[in-house]
């Protein structure tokens, strides 16, 4: 196996890369090493050579609920496309086994499936993430999850590649088994056959429902998870924090669990904001709201 300073003599990666510009937000800084991952052989060569060398990883896909902190990182960012981003079908009895890279958006992956006649992924149009990215945050809307159709993944973890079945996966309320340093390659789905015209007809009432009901431009989704108790977004409006501002970040006025972000606006700016939403709404209901969106790069405090 080669060293990581081989692969980076031999330019591998590209150097000191805005990955912050990569996220939805848009903010944030650049990692010291990228690497875009398109072949089985090169993630097989260059994921246990990083995983291996001591330096951080950090695995991202579309970025959609990941803060990178301002400033550069010493860090090699990987992001999966190409052979890391295929489908294929394959019919077991009366179910469907599919097969997805994790580089793959769902939306597509739902508009493919429901247009075969294959039923219960249709909530994954409205998710604009990668499978990696949502296999590591169970990702779910619409009454599912990921946990109700993944039958394994295969995660790379210390050098190693491995199949890992949804029992050592260990789905929760967006959680996963999954460390930061591990990297999802591929995933397995089991589901149903269906109807494609019912399915289609999914899709729009789940895509029309988040156009009236989600802010556009650029935001992270829910930065807060839902407590037990109800929604994060009513908690943040009824403490009176719908349009709080910090720089460039503000609290949406459709939907207060989401932070809008201007141009020129500093992750800096979101973390504060996030900070005091999270202490003005645990000080006046007493609900200790539990951070969704993903830090990179805070230090310890995230
Ligand atoms: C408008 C909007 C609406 C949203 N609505 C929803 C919703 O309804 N439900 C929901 O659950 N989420 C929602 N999200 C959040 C987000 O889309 C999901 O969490 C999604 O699964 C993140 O996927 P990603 O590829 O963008 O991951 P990223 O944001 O890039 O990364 C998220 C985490 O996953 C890790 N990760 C990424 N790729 C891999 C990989 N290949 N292997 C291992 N780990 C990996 C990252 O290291 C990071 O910790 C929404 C976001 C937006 C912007």
């Amino acid at each position: 196996m080669k060293s990581l300073d081989e692969l980076v003599a031999e330019g591998v990666f590209r150097q000191d890369v805005n990955i912050g510009a990569l996220t939805t937000y848009r903010v944030g800084g650049s990692a010291k090493y990228f690497v875009e991952i398109t072949t089985h052989e090169l993630a097989n060569e260059v994921i246990p050579t990083i995983q291996k060398s001591g330096v951080p990883l950090l695995v991202f896909g579309n970025g959609s609920n990941l803060l990178v902190a301002d400033g550069p990182h010493e860090v090699v960012a990987v992001h999966l496309s190409g052979e890391l981003a295929e489908l294929t079908i394959d019919k077991e009895g009366d179910a469907y086994l599919v097969r997805v890279g994790a580089g793959m958006d769902l939306p597509i992956v739902a508009r493919r499936l429901a247009s075969e006649g294959i039923a219960g992924f249709e909530w994954g149009v409205g998710i604009p993430g990668t499978f990696g990215g949502a296999v590591a945050m169970n990702a779910g809307g619409h009454g599912s999850d990921m946990a109700a159709a993944v039958s394994s993944a295969g995660v790379w973890r210390d050098g190693q590649y491995s199949q890992w079945d949804a029992q050592k996966l260990a789905f929760g309320y967006r959680h996963s088994a999954l460390r930061p340093a591990d990297v999802v390659t591929d995933v397995s789905l089991r589901l149903p056959a269906g109807s494609a015209e019912e399915s289609k007809a999914k899709l729009s009432d789940i895509v029309r429902w988040r156009r009236e009901h989600q802010p556009g431009g650029h935001n992270a989704g829910s930065v807060f998870r839902n407590p037990e108790t109800g929604s994060a977004g009513e908690l943040i409006e009824r403490v009176g924090l719908k349009g709080e501002r910090s720089g460039g970040a503000s609290v949406s006025l459709k939907h207060a669990n989401f932070i809008q972000v201007e141009e020129g606006t500093t992750a800096l700016d979101v973390s504060t904001l996030i900070g005091r939403i999270h202490a003005q709404v645990l000080e006046m209901t007493g609900v200790d709201l539990v951070i969704e969106n993903r830090f990179f790069g805070f230090g310890a405090a995230h």
